[in-house]
């Protein structure tokens, strides 16, 4: 079956023929009429880094009043800051389809059937080993990483919000995707299933399950990294239902969100927020106070100035945040 696996997952690999870079489109995002959140900081796009603000490029349209009726303009349950002209469809990056196409289906359902056997296999594995405990060993297995990969999407998503751009080899494409974002994240919700989580298929659908093959994970190993390569994947449908309202979205889902087993809208909402600095975790945002409170993200910033001199776009934003984070005042309010 390992082998089986590999050729799958070889397949897929070859027949998606790796993303192309996605370029910003400056005449598409000049179009755009956004608010601007109430933080002072000039707001532009460029998906050289879409959260950037250089000094004379192309500003954002301001709208000029505010709407007054949500359920025309609604975009993003919670907030005011940001809201969509009724009827707009816009896209954000040059290249970029809200169509669902092909090779996305086959991508992702090519991707969860190699999860789900190799689910399977290591399954098989601890009902051989551990015959009583099995079950409570694949239960405790199963909600740690439920857990563990909401952390994981945090550090993820921190990571492509604040480096790197369109042009980064290999994750250029999710980096444009996720800053491009910020600035219209209305598109999130008019993509279909497989066109929105397909891009995560790549380092979480491809790259580990191979890995995990090469290095020969087995039994409850295995179990937690497909587990937890899946909700990495399915974490850009749980962020997905955090922009749609709660009449576009099941009963079940609103009452999933509602109690917290997945991430809530509440919760998403003040990620959208200049300077785009907390709140990062998208599976069920579980881990969010915490990292927040800690200033665990500000301590990976610092640390990345200081090893390669990088600024993160958060600090770009706000400069304040830059200074304190430099003295040593991580912890933010949350
Ligand atoms: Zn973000
Ligand atoms: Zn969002």
């Amino acid at each position: 079956m390992k082998y089986v696996a590999l050729i799958i997952v070889g397949t897929l690999c070859l027949a998606s023929g790796f993303l192309t870079p996605l370029k910003y489109d400056s005449k598409v995002l000049s179009s755009l009429s956004l608010r601007r959140s109430s933080v002072n900081v000039p707001f532009c796009t460029s998906l050289k880094s879409a959260t950037l603000p250089p000094p004379s490029s192309s500003k954002v349209k301001v709208s000029p009043s505010k709407s007054t009726d949500k359920s025309q303009d609604f975009v993003f349950g919670l907030s005011d800051d940001l809201v969509r002209e009724k009827g707009r469809k816009t896209l954000v990056l040059e290249g970029d389809d809200l169509t669902t196409k092909p090779y996305q289906i086959i991508l992702v359902w090519g991707t969860f059937l190699v999860q789900f056997l190799l689910s399977l296999s290591s399954l098989s594995t601890i009902s051989s080993s551990h015959p009583l405990l099995s079950l409570p060993l694949t239960l405790t297995t199963l909600l740690l990483t439920y857990a563990l990969s909401d952390l994981g999407s945090g550090i993820f998503h921190w990571s492509v919000d604040n480096y790197g751009n369109g042009s980064t080899p290999i994750l250029g494409n999710i980096i444009a995707a996720f800053q491009g974002h910020h600035t219209a994240p209305w598109t999130i919700t008019e993509r279909g299933f497989e066109n929105n989580v397909h891009k995560l298929c790549y380092p979480f659908g491809v790259a580990l399950p191979l890995l995990s093959y090469l290095l020969g994970l087995r039994g409850i190993g295995l179990l937690s990294l497909t587990t937890f390569c899946f909700f990495e994947i399915m974490s850009q449908e749980l962020h997905k239902w955090t922009h749609q309202t709660p009449k576009d979205t099941s009963s079940v889902i609103n009452w999933l969100q509602k109690y917290n087993f997945v991430l809530s809208r509440r919760s998403h909402n003040k990620h959208h927020t200049m300077p785009f600095s907390g709140n990062y975790c998208i599976v069920n945002g579980w881990n969010n106070g915490w990292l927040d409170r800690s200033g665990f993200f500000r301590r990976l910033e610092k640390m990345v100035w200081e090893w390669k001199g990088v600024e993160s776009n958060s600090w770009k934003l706000d400069g304040e945040l830059k200074e304190r984070t430099l003295r040593g005042e991580f912890r933010q309010e949350v």
